[in-house]
């Protein structure tokens, strides 16, 4: 299973090399077999010594140049960062990131062979609007992707589940990740307040194949026993 910290706009550098430090020492000492990826906040890269894969939360499709505020490759390419996040709901309404610009920044970063964590998701008001209307706007997030692209992970996660400590119920976590297994055979992880509480349950669900988790992710022995329930559910 996939399982993905999204430590956000949170963590120094010296407090994401401890954090990274203590979750390899669980990794290590717990022999547990499960695909963990860690995105640090920007200015907090740096080239860990982890066997988990650390990626950005974002970057702009560019080398280098005049963009100020951004960061381009080649700072990935400083710490051999091959993974990035795209589409994040934070990034889309918060910070207003359009359609195009994803699917531009997507297609930047498939060209260079890039593992893409791809988030999709509704906000409260289309999945208060009814299934049809909630799929259509998700459908459009689809749209410019490479949805067959072989080193993409898709991320379903309701806007309206993000930082709330509100989750679907199980059974609409199956329903939808059901649906978007016809859209992509890419691995669907479900994100939206995951907790250690819930993480067991939302992974054993069908078409689920893990969980990209923010708030909880923030303590690491919660991440880790996520990590742990997740070799439980494979053993
Ligand atoms: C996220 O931001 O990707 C996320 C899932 O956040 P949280 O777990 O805090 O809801």
């Amino acid at each position: 299973m996939i399982i993905a910290a999204n430590l956000k706009t949170n963590l120094t550098r010296v407090q994401t090399g401890e954090y990274i430090a203590n979750l390899e020492t669980f990794l290590q000492t717990s022999g547990v077999k499960q695909d963990v990826y860690i995105f640090p906040a920007i200015s907090s890269l740096d080239s860990f010594q982890t066997s988990a894969c650390v990626g950005a939360q974002n970057c702009y499709p560019t080398k280098n140049g005049a963009f100020t505020g951004e960061i381009g490759v080649d700072h990935l390419d400083e710490f051999g960062i091959k993974t990035i996040l795209i589409g994040h709901s934070e990034r889309r309404h918060i910070l207003g990131e359009t359609k195009e610009q994803i699917a531009a920044k997507f297609e930047y970063f498939k060209k260079l062979g890039y593992t893409i964590v791809y988030c999709v998701g509704e906000p409260l008001e289309k999945r208060e609007a009814g299934e049809a209307v909630m799929m259509e706007y998700i459908d459009a997030q689809y749209k410019g992707i490479d949805t067959a692209y072989e080193k993409l992970i898709i991320a379903y996660e309701p806007v309206w589940a993000i930082g709330t400590g509100l989750t679907p119920s199980s059974e609409d976590i199956k329903n939808i990740h059901t649906k978007l297994k016809e859209k992509s055979n890419a691995p669907l992880l479900y994100g939206g307040s995951v907790k250690v509480n819930n993480a067991k349950e939302i992974m054993a669900l069908e078409n689920v194949d893990g969980v990209l988790v923010g708030s909880a992710a923030l303590h690491v022995e919660d991440f880790a026993q996520m990590i742990a329930d997740a070799q439980h559910l494979e053993s």
